[in-house]
């Protein structure tokens, strides 16, 4: 039995097995995928067969999918690459977005926010009178990566359209828990990143509906449609493709068995004293997030390591730097409680002896911390 239980998935998964071996033998061969020799034309089929497998896992056509470093570079290119028109100066995101989002909007345009409500829905009602025909992108994230929370992602992007605004989703934290399909959602532009379902760090995509345009950011070979300058990594791909093979071709089987996990933690939080769950359906399988309140997160989360259980306070960019959960603020919480609060997220190596381990654990390190904190 392994001694340790990781339980931060949405930081990023372990490369999948299956993945490591689809891309090893792709890293030592020659060839840039621009090349028109026989080296350059094997790099090129590799790298369009991966598209072409990502793509149709996700509803797209393989023309519509770009490659990027990562979600933080395509949520910056979909934001970025669709303002600039006079007329539409406005921006609106939601309050619960990934920093990759937050962060980059403010440089950009006027911001408006859409609202959540305690459970970290989206409240499409106040989201109606934000949006307007000034409004140049609408960008919402499909499943929190703190909460889990799933947002009505048809229903904003229908309200962005009628006011002629594009719609993008943050689908980082989505690929491989629900079933994403650019059709049937409705999005325009869609975020997805390989470290969170098994494959490599350092690649993802945007997905760019067909007709739909966007400015470049970055400028070189004009690589991916023009829109992504810089030679594509090839074995990245590969393995991007390799895990979102996996992940979306067991969605149903994985999710069933990942809720079942997900459930059995929260009835057991739930029976500890002053614990508050914030993961509240509809929900991803795969993200429990709870306020153990009387705690510094921070504390817990060193207890629980030493303890052999890893866990997060929410969002990796913002964790190491003892603040307050920005989604959780949004959601009403106090700063007390939105510093008490700690993410356990789960993939494929995670079992029900992972969910004893922290139950095992978890009073232990709730005393203690809650007597540091005094
Ligand atoms: N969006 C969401 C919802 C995420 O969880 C993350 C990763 N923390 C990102 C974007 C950024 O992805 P990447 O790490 O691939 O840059």
């Amino acid at each position: 039995m392994d001694e340790r239980s990781y339980l931060d998935h949405a930081a990023g998964s372990p490369i999948l097995p299956e993945v490591l071996d689809a891309m090893l033998p792709v890293l030592s061969l020659a060839g840039n995928p621009n090349s028109t020799h026989a080296a350059g034309r094997r790099a090129r089929r590799l790298l369009e067969e991966s598209r072409e497998a990502i793509a149709e896992r996700v509803g797209a056509l393989p023309a519509e999918l770009i490659f990027t470093a990562g979600g933080t570079e395509s949520n910056n290119l979909a934001i970025l690459g669709a303002v600039g028109d006079p007329a539409r100066p406005r921006l609106a995101i939601s309050t619960v977005e990934h920093a990759s989002v937050a962060a980059v909007v403010e440089r950009s345009a006027e911001v408006d926010r859409l609202p959540v409500d305690a459970s970290g829905h989206l409240d499409v009602a106040a989201a109606e009178q934000l949006i307007t025909s000034a409004t140049a992108l609408v960008s919402v994230i499909w499943v929190n990566n703190e909460t889990g929370a799933i947002q009505p992602i048809s229903a904003v992007a229908e309200l962005a359209h009628r006011h002629g605004a594009l719609f993008h989703a943050d689908a980082v934290a989505a690929l491989g828990h629900v079933e994403i399909g650019l059709a049937g959602s409705g999005a325009d532009l869609i975020s997805l990143s390989a470290h969170k379902v098994g494959g490599p760090v350092g690649i993802g995509a945007l997905v760019v509906r067909r007709g739909v345009r966007l400015r470049p950011v970055g400028f070189g070979g004009g690589q991916e449609a023009r829109l992504r300058s810089g030679t594509v990594p090839v074995a990245l791909a590969v393995g991007f493709a390799a895990a979102v093979r996996l992940a979306v071709d067991h969605l149903e089987a994985e999710v069933e068995r990942l809720r079942g996990l997900r459930d059995q933690l929260i009835a057991e939080l739930a029976r500890l004293p002053q614990v508050r769950i914030n993961t509240v359906e509809p929900a991803g399988p795969a993200i429990v997030n709870a306020t153990f309140s009387g705690t510094r997160a921070d504390d817990l989360l060193l207890l629980l390591d030493g303890a052999g259980v890893e866990a997060s306070t929410g969002s990796a960019c913002s964790a190491g730097v003892h603040q307050p959960s920005e989604v959780l603020l949004a959601m009403g919480r106090s700063q007390d409680d939105a510093s008490a609060s700690l993410r356990f997220s789960f993939g494929p190596s995670t079992t029900s002896t992972d969910i004893e381990r922290v139950v095992a654990v978890l009073p232990t390190a709730l005393a203690r911390a809650r007597r540091a904190l005094g």
